[in-house]
C-alpha cells in the first residue's frame, strides 16, 4: 500500500538478538517485538533485523528471500542470506519490515546463546558477525530506498558492536557512515565479556583494546564498547538509569555510564495490552474489569483448583519469574514459616537457580495446602496466576523495568515490590497520604532483607482485610496506562534528539 511520507516521519532501523513472535528467551524479545509495531502505528518506517536461528518460529509466517550480503569475519568474508517478512500493522500504519540474517554456521544450532555446556565458546565471533551484518543490511536496504535512515536502535551487548563499527571501521562508508545510534540497555548485569586474546574476532583495530576502549580488566566487553560509541544510551526505567551510574548497579560500568555527557535516558517498557487484558484474556476462567471485579473471584477459585490448593477464602500470593538472586526470591524463601503461620497461600511459577528451586520444593512438601510450585515456563498459568492471586511479590535486588508487576496492576493483583529500578517507577506505594488520595497502587520496601519483605507483606495483609480500601487500590492500579503507545512516543523523542545532532 502506497502511503505518503510525512515530512516528520522517521526511517528507523532496529536490531536485536531476539524478538517476539520469532524467538524469545527474555524481556528483550518482548520489547523488540512490540516497539517496532507501535512505532509503525505512529507512522514511522521501521525495519527490524534479527538473526535467523534454528528455533526461529516460521509456522504461519510469510518469509521470503530478500537477497545476499557479504560480511567480514576474522576468517575472511562470507555470504549471509536475508529473509524478509512484512508484518501488517493495524490502524492504517505502515507494515514493519523484518529482516532475518541467515548464516547457519553461527545460528543453526539449538539455543541462542548457550548449549547444554553453557555459553557457546564462539559467541564473540557470532555477535561480531551479527553486528557487522546489521551494518551490511542497512547498506543493502539503503541502496534501494530513497529515505535516508534516521536512526539505528540497538539493544544489549549482542548488537552493541554495530555502534562501534559505525564510528570506526565503517565511518566513511556511504549510506551507513552517518547513521546515528541509540543503544538500549535491558540489564547491565549482562555485558558480553570475552577473554582478551579473542579481541581480534571483532575485526577492530587493536588500539581499541585499551581502558579507553573495549578493554575491561583484561577482557573484551562489548557493552562497554556500545556505551562508549553509541550516540545515545537509554535504559528501561528512569530509576534504573540512575542506579547503573552507581557502583551498586553498574556492574563495573558505572564510571563509563556516568562519563557520558548526555547521561542515560530511562524509558519504561510497555506491555502488550492486547494479550494481557482481564476483560478478554482467553486463558482465564472468567473475565472481569475495573468496574466489575466479580470475575476475579471466579479466577481465584479456578486457580486454587488448578494448582491443587484447597479452596479457602485466604489471601493468595502470586510469584512469577526467574528464580534467581536478582529477583530476590531467596528473601521470600526465608520467611515461608512466618507466612504459613498467618494462613496465606502462595502460588509460585518459575525456573532458575537449583538451590532456590529446591528450597521452594521442600517448602511445598512441608505445606502442601498452602504452597503450590510450578517449576516450568507456562504462559497460560502465568496469566491465571496474575488473575487469580490477590497480590504478587517481587522482592528484586535490582530490576531494570520488570513486566510482571505491570501485568499485576492491570489484573487488579496488588504488587508488593522492592523499591528499585522499574519497580520504584511503576508502583505507587501505599501510605496514609497516597491511600487517601486514591493514588496507591501497591506496597514497597527499600531494604534488601527478609524482615522488610515480611513487614511489608504483613502490612498488605492488614490492608487486605479492609475490603473497601483494597478495592480502591486495585482500581487505581487497573487504571494505570501501561501501553506501548506511551513508551513509543518517548523513543521517538529520543530519536529526534539524535537526528537533530544531540
Ligand atoms: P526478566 O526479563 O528479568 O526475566 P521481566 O519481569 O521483565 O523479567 O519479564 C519476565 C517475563 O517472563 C514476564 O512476561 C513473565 O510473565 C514471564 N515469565 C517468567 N517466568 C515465567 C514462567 N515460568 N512461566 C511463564 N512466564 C514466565
Amino acid at each position: 500500500m502506497a502511503r505518503s511520507h510525512h515530512i516528520d516521519s522517521l526511517n528507523i532501523v532496529m536490531a536485536a538478538s531476539e524478538a517476539v513472535p520469532y524467538v524469545k528467551t527474555g524481556g528483550l524479545a518482548d520489547v523488540a517485538g512490540a516497539l517496532p509495531v507501535e512505532l509503525a502505528k505512529l507512522g514511522h518506517t521501521v525495519t527490524l533485523i534479527v538473526p535467523r536461528y534454528r528455533g526461529f518460529q516460521t509456522d504461519g509466517r510469510l518469509l521470503r528471500q530478500l537477497g545476499t550480503i557479504r560480511v567480514k569475519t576474522a576468517k575472511g568474508s562470507v555470504d549471509a542470506t536475508l529473509e524478509e517478512e512484512l508484518i501488517p500493522v493495524a490502524e492504517g500504519g505502515q507494515s514493519v519490515r523484518v529482516v532475518a540474517v541467515r548464516y547457519d554456521p553461527y545460528f543453526d544450532r539449538a539455543g541462542l546463546y548457550q548449549g547444554p555446556d553453557g555459553d557457546f565458546s564462539d559467541n564473540l565471533a557470532r555477535f561480531s558477525f551479527f553486528s557487522r551484518a546489521i551494518v551490511e543490511v542497512m547498506a543493502f536496504l539503503g541502496s534501494s530506498r530513497s529515505e535516508p535512515i534516521s536512526v539505528l536502535h540497538l539493544h544489549d551487548w549482542q548488537t552493541a558492536l554495530a555502534a562501534v563499527y559505525l564510528k570506526t571501521t565503517e565511518r566513511d562508508r556511504a549510506i551507513v557512515g552517518d547513521v546515528r545510534t541509540l543503544l538500549t540497555l535491558h540489564n547491565v548485569g549482562y555485558q558480553g565479556i570475552f577473554p582478551g586474546p579473542q579481541f581480534s574476532e571483532t575485526g577492530l583495530p587493536s588500539d581499541l583494546f585499551t581502558l579507553a576502549g573495549l578493554e575491561f580488566y583484561g577482557s573484551v566487553n562489548l557493552l562497554k564498547g556500545g556505551i562508549l560509541f553509541a550516540d545515545k544510551v537509554s535504559t528501561v526505567s528512569p530509576t534504573y538509569a540512575k542506579e547503573i551510574m552507581s557502583p551498586d548497579g553498574g556492574f563495573g560500568l558505572e564510571g563509563v555510564l556516568a562519563g557520558r555527557r548526555d547521561g542515560v535516558v530511562g524509558i519504561i517498557n510497555g506491555i502488550d495490552v492486547g494479550s494481557w487484558d482481564p476483560e478478554t484474556d482467553s486463558h482465564l476462567a472468567a473475565n472481569y474489569s475495573r468496574t466489575d471485579l466479580s470475575g476475579k473471584a471466579v479466577c481465584k477459585k479456578a486457580l486454587q483448583l488448578e494448582l491443587g490448593l484447597p479452596n479457602r477464602d485466604v489471601p493468595l500470593i502470586g510469584v512469577i519469574g526467574r528464580l534467581t538472586s536478582q529477583k530476590g526470591f531467596d528473601l521470600l524463601a526465608e520467611i515461608i514459616p512466618e507466612l504459613m503461620a498467618v494462613g496465606v497461600q502462595i502460588a509460585i511459577l518459575g525456573t532458575g537457580d537449583r538451590v532456590l528451586e529446591d528450597q521452594f520444593q521442600s517448602a511445598k512438601e512441608r505445606y502442601p495446602e498452602q504452597i503450590s510450585l510450578s517449576l516450568k515456563f507456562d504462559e497460560g498459568r502465568a496469566h491465571r496466576i496474575e488473575a487469580g492471586a490477590d497480590m504478587l511479590v517481587m522482592p528484586s535486588r535490582y530490576e531494570p523495568c520488570g513486566l510482571t508487576q505491570l501485568y499485576s496492576l492491570r489484573y487488579g493483583t496488588i504488587p508488593i515490590v522492592r523499591k528499585t529500578g522499574g519497580l520504584a517507577d511503576t508502583v505507587i506505594p501505599y501510605r496514609p497520604s497516597t491511600a487517601l488520595a486514591g493514588r496507591a497502587t501497591g506496597f514497597q520496601f527499600s531494604e534488601v532483607s527478609a524482615d522488610s519483605l515480611l513487614a511489608t507483606i504483613l502490612l498488605a495483609l492488614k490492608v487486605y482485610a479492609d475490603r473497601e480500601m483494597w478495592t480502591s487500590i486495585q482500581q487505581a492500579g487497573m487504571g494505570v496506562n501501561c501501553s506501548w503507545g506511551r513508551s513509543a512516543k518517548l523513543y521517538v523523542e529520543a530519536y529526534r534528539v539524535l537526528q537533530a545532532g544531540g
